[in-house]
């Protein structure tokens, strides 16, 4: 879940429902991907719409209720343990970048959606995302 496209970010705040986390991200944020993997879906509800960051860009003002679920051996989620708010994804094969969902931004994010990810595992009630570039899987 690579792009090219990024916004710029002077210090996007962000938090989960009930203030348990919040956070605040420096420097560049990727344009928002929308996942819909089967575990995605599930973990979301419907589909993951995530921007990105690099993990070190990330400052925490509050996570105690941040709790990880680890649905592969590689892979955990990221949520909220009070509310439920679904906030991050990573990947061990990508160190160096953690899944910020969207709408956990305070607004105005400045971002755009770009590309929709495993597109072949959409819910079927699903309409298509309106993005340029719909991919059946993840990125070659
Ligand atoms: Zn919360
Ligand atoms: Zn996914």
């Amino acid at each position: 879940m690579v792009s090219d496209e990024r916004g710029r970010s002077d210090g996007a705040r962000g938090r989960c429902v009930c203030g348990g986390v919040e956070f605040v991200v420096t420097g560049e944020l990727r344009s928002v991907s929308n996942c819909h993997c089967d575990p995605c879906r599930r973990f979301t509800g419907h589909h993951m719409a995530a921007t990105a960051a690099a993990p070190d860009n990330i400052d925490f003002q509050s996570e105690t209720s941040l709790t990880w679920f680890r649905s592969a051996p590689e892979v955990e989620y990221g949520f909220c343990a009070t509310c439920g708010a679904s906030l991050f994804w990573r990947t061990s094969s990508r160190p160096d970048l953690i899944s910020i969902c969207a709408g956990s931004l305070n607004p105005p994010t400045g971002l755009t959606t770009t590309v929709a990810l495993f597109m072949d595992e959409h819910g079927d009630y699903h309409q298509r995302d309106a993005v340029d570039e719909q991919v059946p899987g993840d990125r070659p």
